[in-house]
């Protein structure tokens, strides 16, 4: 496979450096650079931006950003045994390349990057969605990140673009559509991954809107929309009664029937709904 920055192979830089997949850490690697060099272009006009990057790897994608001509990379990885893999990449991009070894979940990169920040990552889906939904609800927006170029189980995926009435829709696709635009803009085999998964994965491109579509506090939207479709097959007046005594009430005033279910009910009903529950 060609370098495409005088770089080894991805299999050399593995080998070299014991990189065995770590079944724990979600470790299924990108090693065709022209993949992670087209997965990097979904991302968008990169020369002027901080690409925020969680879980490198071995580098596949960080190799891609770089090549694409991102301005500068903050790569955030778990596993320490990558990090001298991805100082080699550091040495090959002078000063464009910083990596920070820690969980993405606890550590604050922010004030190591400068706007504008893209984010584009290759996640274990569990991380990735739990990252997802803390970057769409932060109190104050807009958020630091111009947009998110996001990996996912190509099912998980399809939640986040999701819309009312498909049974893909809930907590994500609210979410998602309250404060960004949402598309799929690749979907990869699993075979495109060493080891291959067992599912086909996607790659999410999320823009952030200028402003949430609707007002809503976003912790209180992000509990109704949660307590709503846990229990999607009940009834919202039972679903959410632990919301409020009189949520029957609440729920009317949101412009909402109490005997609808979860999915029936669209983004604006959702946000008067976290406003009503609020006041
Ligand atoms: N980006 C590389 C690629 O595309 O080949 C690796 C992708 S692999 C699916 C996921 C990466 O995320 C692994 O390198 C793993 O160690 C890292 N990772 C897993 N959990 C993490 C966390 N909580 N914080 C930071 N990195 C994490």
């Amino acid at each position: 496979m060609a370098a495409i920055d005088g770089l080894p192979p991805l299999r050399e830089v593995i080998a070299t450096h014991g990189l065995a997949a770590k079944k724990s850490l979600g470790q299924n690697f990108l090693l065709d650079l022209n993949l992670t060099a087209k997965i990097a272009r979904q991302a968008g006009d990169l020369s002027t931006c901080d690409v925020l990057e969680i879980g490198p790897g071995p580098g596949g994608l960080t190799r891609g950003l770089l090549a694409e001509g991102a301005r500068r990379v903050l790569a955030i990885e778990k596993d320490a045994r990558c990090l001298p893999a991805l100082e080699e990449i550091s040495a090959a991009y002078p000063d464009r390349l910083e990596v920070m070894n820690g969980d993405a979940l606890e550590v604050d990169p922010l004030a190591r990057l400068t706007p504008p920040i893209r984010v584009a990552a290759n996640l274990p889906y569990n991380v990735g969605t739990e990252l997802l939904v803390r970057w769409l609800t932060p109190p104050d927006w807009p958020p630091f990140w111009q947009s998110l170029t996001l990996m996912f189980q190509r099912e998980v995926a399809e939640r986040i673009v999701a819309r009312p009435g498909s049974k893909a829709y809930g907590r994500l696709a609210l979410l998602a559509s309250w404060r960004a635009e949402a598309r799929i803009v690749l979907s990869l085999p699993p075979e495109a991954f060493t080891p291959p998964p067992k599912v086909s994965s996607a790659v999410v491109h999320l823009t952030a809107l200028p402003e949430p579509r609707y007002p809503a506090d976003p912790k209180v939207l992000e509990r109704v929309v949660a307590m709503a479709f846990n229990q999607r097959r009940k009834m919202l007046r039972s679903a959410l009664k632990g919301l409020a005594p009189d949520i029957e009430d609440r729920l009317i005033a949101a412009g909402i029937k109490p005997t609808d279910r979860a999915e029936t009910v669209g983004l604006e009903q959702f946000c008067a709904l976290a406003r009503a529950v609020a006041g």
